[in-house]
């Protein structure tokens, strides 16, 4: 196996104490900086990290990257986007700014339902190209694993060609990026069914059976808000699916605090999303549980909603994550540095914090624990960034630093 080698990286964060603390209470010092770094490696693992002074000869002889002038990071993890779909709603958007309510936007065709009907008019091969051309562009800014839903289909035929589609992209990428297919039919109720319980029994858990035969998805994701899905149909899905080996996630406390946080904890799912009601019981349960906490800043910012309790959730000891929300209708940005630079002081962050965030956590938050640091025994995924210390990429809103996932 060719081992190869990243030399005289200005600066290596491999992020080694804060994998010894679980991603939790973090402080600057625990994003563990090697100055005048270098990384030796092989197709499987990360083999050693140290300054590079401290090279012995025979890795100085391994073919190798000069790196000089670069900051090396753990690649960027991006652990929850909507990135398959049709169509804009840049004309809502517009109408929003302009003062329009949720129900005038709803009632004049906006919403949801607008992208599902747009969705509906791609085939599968102009959803994978679509998604091809929204994922590469993640690439090129340094973000190398990426969770993609389902969810604009909210049929049975069209859910299931939404998530093959996220399979070919899976298969597309491998070897480039780590793509985490969720399946997330549960994502509004179509009009036809009078209840959410009942399109969950007619059509959300047969699919789910069906594409767990087919080993095409790594988890399941459900909206437990009100007036959406309810707390028995978000533990219906969570028990078929953990009777398949699928992964849990959820969409909780966004409009209100249905204790949406406590049920991923109980259920030992992989993270809850979004949280920014979650009330002290949500926080506490977080506090002692493997289960991630995933902010969305980009949601809130986008429709103008207060920030969630972040400063509770990090002090708590919770695992805390940090993620786009790419999608049309309530966060249209795929730059997740971009939403990491907001997201720091909005959620006053230490630096340490803001980078776990993105790197280690968000790989946890999609059960990946080969990913997240680069330490021996870990996946060799990294990010490089044209700077010579770790605080320029967030500091320079918006401009990308990234010169790719290597
Ligand atoms: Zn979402």
């Amino acid at each position: 196996m060719p081992v190869r080698g990243l030399r005289n990286c200005s600066q290596i964060v491999t992020m080694a104490s804060a994998l010894k603390k679980d991603g939790r209470k973090i402080v600057p010092t625990d994003l563990s900086v090697i100055e005048d770094g270098a990384v030796i490696y092989d197709d499987q693992a990360i083999l050693w990290v140290g300054r590079d002074s401290e090279l012995s000869d025979e890795m100085k002889r391994v073919p190798s990257r000069d790196m000089r002038g670069h900051v090396v990071t753990p690649c960027l993890v991006d652990s929850h986007t909507h990135s398959v779909f049709g169509g804009n709603r840049a004309v809502e958007y517009g109408k929003r700014l302009n003062g329009a309510s949720y129900q005038e936007i709803a009632a004049a065709g906006g919403g949801i339902l607008s992208t599902v009907e747009a969705t509906g008019k791609l085939g599968r091969t102009a959803l994978v190209e679509s998604g091809i051309a929204r994922i590469e562009a993640m690439l090129a800014r340094g973000v190398g694993a990426i969770e993609v839903k389902s969810g604009y289909g909210l049929d049975y035929d069209k859910e299931l060609e939404l998530t093959l589609a996220i399979d070919d992209l899976k298969k597309h990428f491998k070897g480039r990026a780590r793509i985490f297919n969720t399946f997330m039919a549960a994502h509004a109720v179509p009009k036809r069914f009078a209840t959410s319980n009942d399109y969950m029994r007619t059509e959300v858990i047969p699919l789910m059976h069906k594409l767990a035969d087919f080993k095409a998805i790594d988890g399941v994701d459900i909206f437990f808000e009100q007036g959406y899905f309810s707390r028995e149909d978000t533990i219906l899905l969570f028990k078929e699916a953990a009777s398949r080996g699928l992964a849990l996630k959820v969409h909780a406390d966004e409009f209100n605090d249905n204790k949406g946080a406590v049920l991923a904890c109980e259920h030992g799912a992989l993270s809850c999303d979004h949280l920014l009601m979650t009330s002290q019981d949500g926080i506490r349960a977080l506090a002692g549980s493997p289960t991630v906490g995933t902010l969305l800043p980009g949601t809130g910012l986008f429709l103008g909603k207060p920030a969630a309790n972040a400063r509770e959730l990090f002090d708590s000891g919770a695992k805390m994550a940090i993620a786009s929300d790419f999608n049309p209708g309530s966060c249209h940005c795929d730059d997740l540095a971009l939403i990491a630079s907001l997201a720091a002081p909005l959620y006053k962050l230490n630096l340490g914090e803001l980078w776990v965030s993105i790197t280690l956590n968000a790989a946890h938050a999609l059960g990946y624990k080969d990913m997240g640091a680069i330490v021996p025994g870990h996946a060799p995924r990294f990010t490089a960034f044209k700077c010579t210390t770790i605080e320029e990429v967030t500091y320079s809103w918006g401009k990308n630093l990234s010169v790719g996932v290597i």
